[in-house]
């Protein structure tokens, strides 16, 4: 059940939708699930009125909810499909674990800011959006207790990639990562075989940090 929501809420999500579709991005499944998932409630309340435009805004500890158009970009490069077994690193808010939910895959999400995972922890069921499994803790390690995974998708700007993540892809699979530090080239790695990797860069994005251990 969604609370909070309402018609005037709707008709703003399919304005969103009409600009990410005016961006480039074509996959229906996503845009569907832009259309039905209320974004303002992943945000502070003081932002509500901005949720809808497709922009990245604050959530808390630092950290933001990414834009629109970036979350369905990230996902569009997946190809999810139904059943796939995906790995989020950055759970934050939790509105790309939603996304990720709505195209039906299961979702084992990481995340490093401890008030962010409680939060989210506790937020998502109550919107209907049931991950397999959420954990507090680091995502350069991925996580092997659950790996191989078909999909991975890192939503923080990681200055290289972690190599757990590659290791705990599926063969055939993909990991979708922005690399960079001030900015970041939005990249596509393809499992092809046990130690063989395509790799795809697609332009340019800006996240927050993906963090290591020490750092705040
Ligand atoms: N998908 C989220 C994006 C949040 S921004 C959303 O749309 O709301 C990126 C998130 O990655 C932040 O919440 C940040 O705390 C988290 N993060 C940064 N470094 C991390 C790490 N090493 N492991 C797990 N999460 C990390």
């Amino acid at each position: 059940m969604v609370i909070n929501d309402t018609p005037k809420h709707k008709g703003l999500r399919n304005q969103l939708v009409k600009v990410v579709k005016s961006k480039g991005i074509s996959d229906e499944n996503i845009l569907k699930a832009i259309s039905e998932i209320p974004r303002h409630l992943f945000m502070d309340s003081g932002f509500i009125d901005f949720a809808y435009q497709d922009k990245a805004f604050p959530i808390g500890a630092g950290q933001t909810i990414s834009q629109p158009y970036t979350v369905a970009f990230q996902t569009e490069l997946l190809q999810i499909e139904a059943g796939d077994k995906v790995l989020e690193i950055g759970t934050g808010s939790g509105y790309q674990t939603a996304v990720l939910i709505a195209l039906k895959a299961e979702v084992y999400s990481i995340e490093r800011q401890k008030e962010l995972y409680e939060k989210t922890r506790k937020f998502l069921p109550k919107l209907g959006y049931v991950a397999k499994k959420l954990k507090y803790g680091d995502g350069y390690k991925g996580w092997e207790e659950y790996a191989p995974f078909d999909k991975i998708l890192v939503t923080a700007g990681a200055p290289f990639v972690p190599k757990p993540l590659l290791e705990q892809l599926k063969i055939g699979g993909k990991l979708v990562i922005p690399v960079g530090d001030d900015v970041q080239v939005m990249t596509l790695y393809i499992r092809t075989g046990e130690k063989e990797f395509e790799k795809h860069e697609f332009g340019e994005f800006r996240f927050v940090p993906m963090l290591q251990e020490k750092e705040k």
